[in-house]
């Protein structure tokens, strides 16, 4: 969610910012901006309403010159999205520029007290308040910027993730977080000279340098132009830099020939899955090594309950995570929506394990969701994709998905990451407490190695979704229904739907369908039932049944080689064989690609839909 880069160093400042902010685009924004200091010494800000393209369109006879810069891209909070709330924003005397993301939760008093002493606002927006305050508290004691930041912050109550430029310090770039994620990305050259990149994540950093500091909740920075990098604490109190290697590389963050990342990441999935299970499926003797559970059996052996916190689409592979823990481990397992376990005071026994399921590793739900269930005591999973995120550094332990970063926004490689991850979770804890025979366990461990192979066959199988996509452009409603394993595919279909396509879609247990949803079937509405030929088979041949007599159109995913389903439905796409728990990974490719293609044929923005952003850091 929205996006700060940064660049001090020797090189003119504009084009880096720029490209950073594209390559942070897939984190949805509504509005962007750019500040520099030029050569003639005066603090520039230009900003625009909507893409970063508009941004570069209106600023082509401005004076883009400047070896020091911010930017941004805004994912409104507080003020519409329009160009006076894009950022930077100045502060009063127009010696600072400052750019934000995230909420400051008590910026209304903030206000009004700055207010007070006289200020006046150009803005509706909260990031206002930060400017404005961190000037008047320079002025107030007569300070230097990096010491106004930090006793400007001990005032300021929310998250956020802030960088800032002053107009008579060309030589310096302060930036500080809380709450919102922060890179700082250090290039030393062999003459000695150092550059210093700054972005929300780092894939604007990573084209220049691989060396990078991740700052840490409640640190502000400053780095200038002779190397400096200096860190504090909001008690003002010195840290230590800790520098680490980026484990990223530049083509996986770029399209690699596909029209959009979502379709590249959904054709990456088989190879996607296999780095994800790599090192942790042994198949010559079929077996799981999880180090995260191995590290603390004892809590695996002693634990009486389970609790998965999730947002969106890692909710639904949280519930697949429970069946498949239940079945295997004999575990209650608890699914919540992490928003509202935050606020509602939930009960948290000492011996229960708490895990977190998010791609990004900053959902700022997910993120409280553990901090409150740490303060109960409760032992802490992480499962991320993000390395070195916010969520992997609050956990007691957990297992990274190791699926390369997702930068379309629907999730589609995270999701089935997600999965396999929560079975070989699923698998590591049976195995540790013993609830499953030798011979099931090794098969399981066996089939679900080959899980990457089969959904290679899958995407193959189903190349042709493009060729009939157009024929539900103009559907206004569709229905996803699934049992068992397949219901949390139901709700993951119908939401990648909704996302991308902008068409409503609901997702329901096949068999809840009588006790409502029924009455919306008609000639116009597809039904996508996921009907493979496993445990619950008859049952759902039924429920198709009872569709085709009120004439709503079937789309299913059927098993290879079946025939009744198949014989029923408009349209089919087929998925190979495997057991019930494992049919997910499988049978969610086709409704991935099915999202995308209608889509596509309707002609919406795939990779970043309107309202929607990547890593929801706000809450
Ligand atoms: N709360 C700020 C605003 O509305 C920052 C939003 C963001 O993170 O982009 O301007």
């Amino acid at each position: 969610m929205c996006g700060i880069v940064g660049y001090i160093g020797d090189q003119q400042a504009y084009p880096i910012l720029i490209r950073g902010l594209h390559r942070l685009e897939y984190r949805g924004y509504d509005s962007a901006g750019v500040s520099l200091i030029s050569e003639k010494g005066d603090l520039n800000i230009y900003k625009a309403k909507g893409k970063v393209a508009a941004l570069e369109e209106s600023c082509k006879s401005q004076d883009l010159t400047g070896t020091i810069g911010i930017a941004h891209t805004r994912w409104a909070t507080h003020g519409e999205p329009n160009q006076v709330n894009a950022h930077p924003h100045y502060s009063e005397s127009r010696n600072l520029a400052l750019v934000h993301n995230g909420i400051i939760e008590n910026y209304k008093s903030l206000r009004t007290q700055l207010e007070e002493y006289g200020m006046t606002f150009a803005s509706e927006t909260d990031t206002e308040v930060l400017v404005q305050l961190i000037e008047y508290v320079k002025k107030d004691h007569n300070c230097d910027l990096f010491t106004a930041v930090q006793l400007a912050l001990n005032y300021v109550v929310g998250a956020y993730a802030i960088a800032i430029l002053e107009k008579d310090h060309p030589d310096q770039l302060v930036c500080a977080r809380k709450g919102s994620p922060l890179v700082i990305g250090v290039s030393k050259k062999a003459d000695g000279r150092t550059e210093f990149f700054l972005g929300s994540d780092a894939t604007p950093i990573v084209e220049y340098t691989n060396q990078v500091v991740y700052l840490q909740d409640g640190e502000i920075a400053i780095m200038d132009r002779t190397g400096r990098l200096e860190i504090v604490d909001l008690k003002s109190t010195p840290q230590t830099p800790k520098m680490a290697t980026l484990q990223l590389n530049l083509d996986q963050i770029e399209k690699g020939g596909f029209p959009h990342f979502m379709l590249k990441e959904i054709w990456e999935q088989p190879n996607a899955l296999r780095n994800c299970i790599r090192g942790r499926i042994n198949p010559a003797n079929k077996d799981i090594i999880l180090t995260g559970v191995l590290d603390h059996k004892e809590r695996f052996l002693n634990c009486r309950r389970i609790i998965i916190c999730a947002c969106g689409t890692s909710w639904h592979s949280a519930l697949i995570g429970k069946y498949f823990i239940e079945e295997a481990c004999q575990i209650p397992v608890e699914v919540e929506y992490a928003s509202e376990f935050r606020y509602r005071n939930p009960v948290i026994l000492p011996d229960d394990i708490v895990i977190a399921v998010s791609q990004s590793g900053e959902t700022a739900d997910t993120l409280a969701a553990i901090e409150l269930a740490k303060e109960k005591g409760a032992f802490l999973y992480g499962i991320c994709n993000v390395i070195g995120s916010s969520i992997p550094r609050a956990t007691d332990s957990g297992t990274y998905l190791h699926v390369g970063p997702e930068i379309g926004v629907a999730s589609t490689k995270a999701f089935t990451g997600q999965v396999i991850t929560l079975s070989m979770l699923g698998l590591a804890i049976a195995k540790v407490r013993k609830s499953l025979s030798d011979e099931m366990y090794h098969m399981l461990v066996e089939e679900l190695y080959k899980i990457p192979d089969k959904m290679q066959w899958t995407l193959e199988n189903n190349k042709d979704i493009d060729k009939f996509a157009e024929r539900f452009t103009y559907c206004k409603n569709f229905l996803y229904l699934g049992r068992g394993y397949n219901y949390p595919v139901a709700l993951e279909g119908a939401l990648k739907l909704k996302e991308i396509s902008y068409i409503h879609a609901e997702g329901y247990p096949a068999a809840e369908m009588k006790h409502g949803p029924i009455a919306l079937v008609d000639a116009e509405m597809p039904v996508v039932v996921i009907a493979p030929k496993r445990g619950m088979y008859d049952k759902i041949v039924s429920n198709i049944q009872e569709i085709k007599s009120r004439g709503g159109k079937i789309i299913s995913v059927v098993t290879e080689g079946d025939v009744t389903v198949k014989g029923m439905s408009d349209y089919t796409f087929t998925i190979p064989d495997t057991r019930d728990c494992y049919v997910p990974l499988l049978a969610v490719i086709p409704l991935q690609l099915l999202s995308y293609y209608v889509a596509v044929t309707k002609g919406c923005n795939v990779d970043q839909p309107r309202n929607l952003a990547k890593s929801v850091t706000v809450e």
